[in-house]
């Protein structure tokens, strides 16, 4: 959006703006509240602004919050695009659009950042029972090779070296194209200056020969995120999920045994999770060569399958699991670590004080003490120090 901006000013201050695009988050309840929470300070604090609401939640909650005249406007997915001549429109206007488009904005810069995020699909196939994504962005798209190229080489000519592919459901890529994640890679790959490229986020399976013949090429970071959310059939099952642990097992060390760091999503506490579960769930966990966890504690949404299963599980009971479940994670990782000492290569951000931080290749961050600028520096690094916090290193 804000790339499409031309004939406006861009304010940090939002007490002070005469428009308010509020790009809201729609994924838990919680989620929903906030945005509404936020839209009402700020018809108290900035009466005057008009308030926009852009992002998932003008899908799900749009249209209640526009005929209860909470926005001025409301503007979906395929709108962004146009947000230059939205922003003009004096009448109270309800642009919601379609989910079938696809964004062609090139973004050929981003400010402060030393890496690129570079989105290559939109939407989900998967509908898996907690989540309500499918329904506010649509079914999985792909976007064109050549945009997808294109952004990367003015990038790369920017100065970019490390890509990030981001998306939905960012392995679904391809499908609809008859082309696929690993054909991408490598098309990127030759493009001067691109130096490292990870993906966001992958499905285990999505993982196919093709892709994992490319594990072993120098511009892959050495580190994949692949989501398993769980690690008790019972529980994938009841979450609509569509891989199940033994698979998950193999291809985990399959990979490893590549020299990989894994990370995955977990989510603890999704109703039906009683103690025999879990305590399946946590051995099962120690048996996976995990080395990064994103755990999220289940928080129900409405109109979706999970919100209406009884045998929900407490707060409080919820709030340990994930505790256990980070602690053995942060073990591994520590342990991950203290074996990968050497040949880091650590590509460094926006610094202060002479303190920068960097991740290298398996996505551990490294902190760095130097009285050179390091911004959007790459660094090798051997013999950095291990620490529970870190790895950390001097120049
Ligand atoms: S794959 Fe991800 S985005 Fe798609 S339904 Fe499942 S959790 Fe939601």
């Amino acid at each position: 959006m804000m790339s499409k901006l031309h004939e406006f000013e861009l304010s940090q201050d939002e007490n002070k703006s005469d428009i308010i695009v509020v790009n809201s988050c729609t994924v838990t309840n919680g989620a929903d509240s906030s945005v509404r929470n936020y839209i009402s300070s700020m018809k108290r604090k900035n009466p005057d602004a008009k308030v926009i609401l852009a992002g998932c939640g003008s899908h799900s909650k749009g249209e209640g919050l526009f005929e209860d005249k909470k926005v001025f406007g409301v503007m979906g997915h395929s709108e962004k695009e146009k947000i230059n001549e939205i922003l003009k429109i004096d009448e109270p206007f309800y642009q919601i659009g379609d989910l079938k488009h696809i964004d062609s904005t090139i973004v050929e810069e981003f400010i402060g950042k030393s890496r690129a995020f570079i989105k290559i699909q939109e939407g989900c196939d998967f509908r898996c029972s907690y989540c309500i994504i499918p329904a506010v962005r649509g079914d999985a798209r792909s976007h064109k090779e050549e945009t997808i190229l294109e952004q990367v080489t003015k990038l790369a000519t920017n100065g970019f070296g490390e890509f990030i592919l981001t998306g939905t459901n960012v392995g679904s890529y391809g499908q609809d194209h008859n082309t696929s994640m690993a054909k991408l890679l490598k098309k990127m790959s030759l493009i001067r200056g691109v130096r490292r490229i990870r993906i966001g986020s992958l499905e285990p399976i999505q993982i196919d020969d093709e892709f994992v013949e490319l594990l072993n090429e120098p511009w892959m970071a050495k580190h994949l995120h692949i989501a398993l959310q769980h690690t008790s059939d019972k529980m994938l099952e009841l979450m609509n999920r569509r891989n199940s642990y033994e698979s998950d097992l193999e291809l985990f060390h399959k990979i490893a045994d590549k020299g990989y760091a894994l990370g995955t999503d977990f989510i603890v506490g999704h109703p039906g999770e009683d103690e025999i579960e879990w305590a399946e769930a946590m051995s099962r966990v120690k048996a996976l060569p995990l080395t990064h966890v994103h755990a999220f504690s289940y928080s129900k949404r409405d109109n979706t399958v999970s919100a209406t299963m009884k045998q929900e599980v407490r707060g409080d009971i919820a709030k340990k699991r994930h505790r256990e479940l980070t602690e053995l994670v942060k073990a591994k990782n520590f342990a991950f670590r203290q074996n990968h000492t050497q040949n880091l290569e650590v590509l460094f951000e926006n610094g202060k004080d002479g303190i920068y931080h960097g991740f290298d290749q398996y996505f551990n961050k490294v902190e760095i003490k130097s009285e050179e600028d390091l911004s959007s520096n790459w660094v090798l690094l051997n013999n950095v120090e291990v620490t529970s916090d870190g790895n950390k290193a001097k120049l």
